[in-house]
């Protein structure tokens, strides 16, 4: 099967019709960084025996909501009555979880196995999937990544899945408070599912 039929099986056309919307939505760099995601999500992909063509769309879609406004956020959680608590908190969290739903609305990607992906690739979650982890991960380690220990990262990621997942939600979570940031509280369910021992 080649790529472009296959796509279809999750995105209602081609591969390139996919890439044309995802690059109208997002800045010229943003656009890097989810192709840069891409490439490593098909590597996850491969190295765990997990489907490339769903990693890729995933990979594709997880910033696809990123650069939309906080008034369209907010119309989104009122209008599909999602947890009003969400309206509480930023667009680290909502491009995740309300990004999902602007995904299913424009791109008509029902998936919900690339929507949870989306919905947990910035805070992780308690239950985590191959895929989960493969968009998570490879958003933390893309080659356009830059901050210390990086190449560690990628080390782990490329060697055991779980290792990377419990390396990234502890240094994100150093670096939140370090810099005295808010901590979204299922980022601490994620901690201790995958990092305390
Ligand atoms: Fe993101
Ligand atoms: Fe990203």
């Amino acid at each position: 099967m080649n790529k472009q039929e296959d796509s279809h099986k999750y995105f209602p056309g081609t591969r390139d019709e996919l890439l044309v919307q995802v690059r109208k939505s997002v800045s010229d760099k943003r656009y890097q960084h989810i192709l840069g995601v891409e490439q490593v999500a098909i590597k996850l992909a491969e190295l765990n025996k997990f489907e490339i063509e769903k990693a890729s769309i995933a990979a594709l879609v997880h910033d696809y909501a990123k650069e939309r406004s906080a008034a369209e956020f907010k119309q989104v959680i009122m209008k599909k009555k999602l947890d009003t608590d969400l309206l509480n908190w930023n667009n680290f969290i909502w491009h995740g979880v309300v990004g999902a739903e602007i995904i299913k609305d424009e791109l008509h990607i029902v998936d919900e196995e690339i929507l949870n992906a989306v919905r947990k690739h910035t805070i992780g979650a308690e239950d985590m999937t191959t895929l989960d982890k493969i968009i998570y991960v490879a958003d933390y380690v893309e080659d356009g990544r830059i901050f210390p220990d990086v190449s560690l990262a990628r080390t782990l990621a490329y060697n055991n899945l779980n290792d990377a997942v419990a390396f990234e939600t502890k240094h994100t979570l150093e670096y939140l408070i370090s810099i005295n940031g808010e901590v979204y509280p299922d980022a601490i369910l994620t901690y201790n599912k995958w990092v305390v021992k």
